[in-house]
């Protein structure tokens, strides 16, 4: 047997995530960008008594073709709200980038070292900072910006001479991130059991209610159970056996 077939018949299996922590902070672009996969994972967490906050680059105004962005943004930052809550995440915050343009850069930088300074976590979360979701499954540019800028400012918060006006503004730097862990990667090395999170995994997206509507004609719970039990049920085989919230792990 060649090496290809080996690892054909094994693939390679993704390792436990870290355990020996208190506080995350998830930092993606758009309202249900966390519950397309990775809040089972948080609700599990949040059950040991993990606090995990949540910071949105945007309020998804774009992402309704038949709502006007000055309705959608408040909706959005409602329904992001009460999904969060279902998984027992408490704190949510907006930085007002705009949905759809999001810049990578330093100001976007800026703004994730400034919330990471301020919750001060050791894990940070965030969403496939690649160019695809695999294939020619082609990632949007919100998406690329705010995770490469997610995996930066983790560094950046801890450097206190990047963004002195941090520090002026009473925000001590915080070198204390250990793991930046990317969703919805292609390349995961780490997982979750992601059944004990499973339902509220679906309650969590189907509050997401109006973007719902607009994105498929499914009943909404058995759109949110299929796609969240397929996605898990996928990395199975590379979990043993278990179905998995999987994430692509950066030690610093
Ligand atoms: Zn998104």
């Amino acid at each position: 047997m060649t090496d290809q077939q080996n690892s054909a018949a094994a693939p390679a299996q993704l390792a436990p995530m870290p355990e020996d922590w208190q506080r995350a902070l998830a930092v993606v672009a758009h309202p249900d960008d966390l519950e397309y996969g990775c809040a089972g994972a948080i609700a599990t967490w949040t059950d040991a008594g993990r606090e995990v906050a949540y910071l949105l680059a945007t309020r998804g105004e774009a992402g309704i073709d038949t709502i006007a962005p000055t309705d959608a943004g408040p909706l959005r930052e409602r329904e992001q709200r009460a999904s969060a809550a279902v998984v027992g995440v408490d704190t949510v915050e907006f930085l007002d980038h705009r949905d759809g343009v999001i810049e990578y850069g330093v100001a976007l930088r800026r703004d994730i070292a400034a919330a990471v300074r301020r919750h001060r976590p050791e894990l940070v979360i965030t969403l496939n900072h690649r160019d695809t979701w695999g294939g020619v499954a082609w990632n949007t540019p919100d998406h690329v910006a705010v995770g490469r800028a997610t995996l930066d400012a983790a560094s950046d918060a801890g450097n206190r001479w990047i963004f002195p006006e941090l520090t002026e503004q009473g925000l001590e730097p915080w070198d204390g991130v250990r793991w930046v862990a990317v969703a919805g990667t292609t390349s995961p090395t780490h997982a979750v059991d992601a059944t004990p999170g499973l339902d509220r995994a679906v309650r969590s997206l189907l509050e997401h209610r109006t973007y719902l509507e607009v994105l498929t004609d499914e009943d909404p719970e058995t759109y949110c159970r299929t796609f969240l039990t397929g996605y898990a049920e996928q990395l199975a085989p590379r979990f043993g056996g278990k179905p998995a919230v999987a994430f692509e792990v950066f030690a610093r």
